[in-house]
């Protein structure tokens, strides 16, 4: 196993920015955002991503080979070369997009392969599966053992833990439960194919697609009170309800904790009705489930690459100064 790092890195990669940051064991000496690299050979991105990793380090006052740890929170699904994770991601890669509005044909970008020539330590994870981590480390769910961690946003995903274990599955892809089917709405479809799956039916970009009227107008006129948008606003609500039912009785989860915009915005009038439907049904297995909002908000990404690869010495002096405070822009 490795040696204590002194410094580590992190990456946040989504389908229009990729952000980079580096820390040591008191705080985050640097980070940068770009735009995603969706141009050029398969091998681009993860290119850039190391070009942004040298950059942190010199903002730092540090060479690139003072990291020996990165952790990686990416837009999923991933899938395996040769054993080592790769982002077959559809807003990123051209071969996986169901539109032709990407300048690429990337399958398979091999993320892993290349990052893992420059760094003897590498963790890969769905942006939920980070989110997940950050709120356990840092967030609402400090140490809880059965939690899972929901974005409600243009998208919608689960990060899931199970007696204090967090939940990878054969290609990194547990918590890819947005995609649950729930109902035979065929004007619910969703990015990935399907119609009638939850993100198919609620994702905001999903919403947004069969109103046509975006959906933080929707949900914003629903909480003003507006019949038509409160009416689809507490259908989704109810169907997101029923989607974390499904997940509590199949994990015997405790605590959901809940992140994204449309959550970030609306969970405090929201949440009731997603607490009634998942207590509606089986209350042997959903009566203690609780719901709350996620602690870190908007650098929960930032903060959970970081965290899959933080030495746990360090988790517990960054819970006293909560150094990543000075990260908020
Ligand atoms: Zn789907």
């Amino acid at each position: 196993m490795n040696t204590q790092p002194n410094y580590i890195g992190g990456l946040d990669i989504g389908g229009t920015k990729v952000t980079a940051i580096v820390a040591d064991g008191d705080r985050p000496l640097a980070r940068i955002t770009a735009p995603t690299c969706k141009t050029g050979e398969i091998r681009a991105l993860p290119e850039q991503t190391l070009a942004m990793l040298r950059t942190v380090c010199e903002q730092a006052g540090l060479d690139l080979s003072a990291l020996d740890r990165v952790g990686v929170s990416s837009a999923g699904p991933f899938a395996c070369i040769d054993g080592k994770l790769g982002l077959a991601t559809p807003n990123i890669c051209g071969a996986r997009s169901r539109s032709d509005d990407l300048p690429n044909d990337w399958d398979i970008i091999p993320l892993e392969a290349v990052l893992r020539e420059q760094f003897p330590h590498v963790v890969i994870e769905n942006d939920c599966v980070a989110a997940l981590s950050a709120e356990r480390s840092f967030g609402a769910v400090q140490d809880e053992p059965d939690c899972v961690y929901v974005t409600w946003s243009t998208g919608v995903g689960f990060g899931l833990c199970v007696d204090g274990h967090i939940l990878h599955g054969k290609n990194g892809n547990a918590g890819h439960a947005g995609h649950m089917l729930l109902s035979d709405h065929s004007d619910a479809v969703c990015g990935c194919g399907n119609r009638g799956d939850l993100e198919g039916l609620i994702s905001g970009r999903n919403i947004g697609k069969r109103l046509q009227r975006p959906a933080p107008e929707i949900f914003l006129a629903a909480r003003n009170g507006d019949p038509a948008a409160h009416a689809e606003a507490l259908e989704a609500a109810r169907w997101f309800g029923r989607g974390l039912y499904n997940v509590a009785v199949t994990l015997d989860t405790s605590v959901f904790v809940l992140g994204g915009s449309v959550w970030q915005h609306h969970g405090d009038w929201l949440a009731p009705i997603v607490q009634r439907e998942i207590e509606s049904r089986l209350p042997a297995l959903t009566q203690d489930v609780s719901v709350i909002s996620a602690a870190l908000g908007s650098l929960v990404a930032d903060i959970g690459a970081l965290s899959l690869v933080m030495p746990p010495e360090w988790v517990a002096p960054w819970r006293n100064t909560r150094p990543w405070e000075s990260l908020k822009v």
